[in-house]
């Protein structure tokens, strides 16, 4: 008998472990509740009950193929050995299967759970599923990862050309086992349950995953390089909450992407290519997690940037983290992700910059904040977008190309559609005043908004000076593992 251990895989098709699993032989299915573990890794309680509602859907096609799903917790992962272990000896297993995981916490739970299990002569058999290339098969000259996205993509493509990552099958149907499927819990102590508004906008399962995929491929994709910058617009694909719990797999959005393109990722459709782009941006971020563990751990990538004298200003992160800053863009944005769990990426700069640099306060409030709200959240991508933001990160932002929140807002939301939809108590103002109503003078000020907690001009300067004082650059590898 085998088992397929469910993670962040959750769907039958294109999922290499569970058609591993299911060509070996009867297999039955495991996704184990680490409620502990998820408070400590500051998982949404959207995402969880995102996760719950796609195991869902996915108990019900593998009980299609009388593959049975079983629920059991590890409520931290230092149980999980002894957990998976229990169930192994339970069934009579002969490999567990599972799609690997980066993060140096899901390395060390599976390097246990391997141990554990040889000693008691179990295999535990992995597979690369996540990434369309294996971290560390991606490396400079000098076998060192990349720090630099162009230099890493050209690789990806040199790779692309080689060989295209191919779709597994899905698995058959197996004869009916002895072994019912658990009931999936609706919700996990810890976790509120989100209103239905915020569920409706992210339908569980593989079925509505591929949907998305094949409308936005159909329909979008053409004019993705065009209007993905523009929050008020469908530009982009919603699809990152799948992608992050594995409802859809990349190379499944790599293939939707190339038919809509002769096959091309490098050339053709201006469309394509950059969102081909933006899958190797996901690639770039999770091979630096393996590459560089110390940004795991939420340590700056790079090191110089430690010595940053970060504000302390609880009040100000309040006001950012309650969308009450009084800068319409950043307060829209951040409605967007109390309401959705999910933001635009646009914005999601503007937000991060307006937080690290306007404001100064530290990146890892906001990773933090981001994560505990996101239904997409993901280390690697939340880690690396914070830091590209806080120009602390690999191949960031250059500390001086500080974004002005509002000329991005008169850029990107010229009609002030986005800041209305989300802020409807600044309806009432013209296109131009609604980017910024402190310009009315109090006397014609909205009564309900509140004046901007900061002056954008001196808070600029402010982080300037923080940034030119830090000690000198060296290189990001030193004295660091
Ligand atoms: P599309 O534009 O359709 O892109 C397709 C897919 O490519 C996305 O679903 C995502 O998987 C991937 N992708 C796109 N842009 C990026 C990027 N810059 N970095 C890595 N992957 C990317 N993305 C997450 O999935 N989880 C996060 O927790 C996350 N946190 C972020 C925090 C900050 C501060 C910033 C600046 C970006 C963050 N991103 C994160 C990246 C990006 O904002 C989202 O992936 C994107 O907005 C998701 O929308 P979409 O699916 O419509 O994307």
């Amino acid at each position: 008998m085998q088992l397929i251990w469910l993670r962040s895989d959750l769907r039958l098709h294109d999922n290499t472990a569970l058609s591993a699993a299911a060509a070996r032989g009867p297999c039955v299915a495991v996704y184990l509740l680490s409620p502990e573990q998820w408070l400590t890794h500051d998982d949404a309680p959207c995402k969880v009950d995102f996760w719950l509602r796609n195991l869902g859907e996915l108990s019900k096609a593998l009980g299609e193929l009388n593959i049975p799903l079983l629920i059991r917790t590890a409520a931290r992962w230092d149980e999980a050995p002894q957990v998976v272990l229990d169930l192994c000896r339970q069934l009579g297993i002969q490999t567990v299967h599972v799609n690997e995981e980066y993060g140096i916490n899901e390395s060390r739970r599976d390097a246990a759970v391997a141990d554990l299990l040889q000693r008691h002569g179990i295999g535990l058999q992995s597979y690369l599923d996540q990434l369309l290339f294996k971290p560390g098969t991606v490396l400079t000259k000098t076998g060192t990862y990349f720090q630099v996205f162009s230099q890493f993509r050209k690789v990806c493509y040199e790779r692309l050309h080689r060989s295209l990552p191919n779709r597994v099958t899905a698995p058959m149907a197996q004869s009916k086992l002895n072994i019912d499927s658990d009931d999936i819990p609706a919700a996990v102590e810890g976790f509120e349950t989100p209103g239905e508004t915020l569920r409706a906008l992210w339908p569980a399962g593989e079925h509505e995953a591929q949907r998305r995929l094949d409308t936005f491929v159909d329909a979008q994709i053409d004019y993705y390089q065009s209007e993905r910058d523009f929050p008020a617009k469908p530009g982009t694909s919603q699809l990152s909450a799948y992608l992050a719990a594995g409802v859809i797999s990349p190379r499944q959005c790599l293939h939707g992407a190339l038919q809509s393109n002769q096959g091309e990722f490098e050339s053709g459709k201006v469309g394509a290519v950059t969102w081909i782009n933006e899958l190797l941006w996901r690639e770039f971020y999770k091979h630096i997690l393996v590459g560089y563990p110390r940004v795991s751990r939420h340590r700056a990538f790079r090191p110089e940037t430690e010595a940053l004298a970060w504000r302390k200003a609880p009040q100000e992160l309040l006001a950012w983290q309650q969308a009450r800053t009084g800068l319409p863009i950043i307060d829209a944005a951040m409605r967007q992700l109390l309401e959705t769990g999910w933001m635009h990426n646009r914005l999601r700069m503007v937000v991060a910059m307006f937080l690290t640099k306007n404001l100064l306060i530290d990146w890892r409030e906001g990773e933090r904040f981001f994560m505990r709200h996101l239904i997409d959240g993901d280390l690697a991508a939340n880690n690396g977008g914070w830091q590209w933001s806080a120009s602390t990160g690999t191949d960031s932002a250059p500390y001086f190309r500080i974004f002005n929140p509002l000329s991005q807002s008169e850029k990107f939301d010229r009609e002030g559609l986005f800041i209305k939809h989300w802020l409807p108590e600044l309806a009432g103002l013209g296109r131009k005043d609604v980017h910024n109503p402190a310009n009315l003078g109090g006397l014609f000020g909205v009564a309900d908004y509140p004046s901007p907690i900061v002056d954008l001009g001196a808070s600029r300067a402010r982080a300037l000076a923080a940034f030119k004082n830090l000690p000198s650059r060296q290189h990001a590898g030193d004295g660091y593992e």
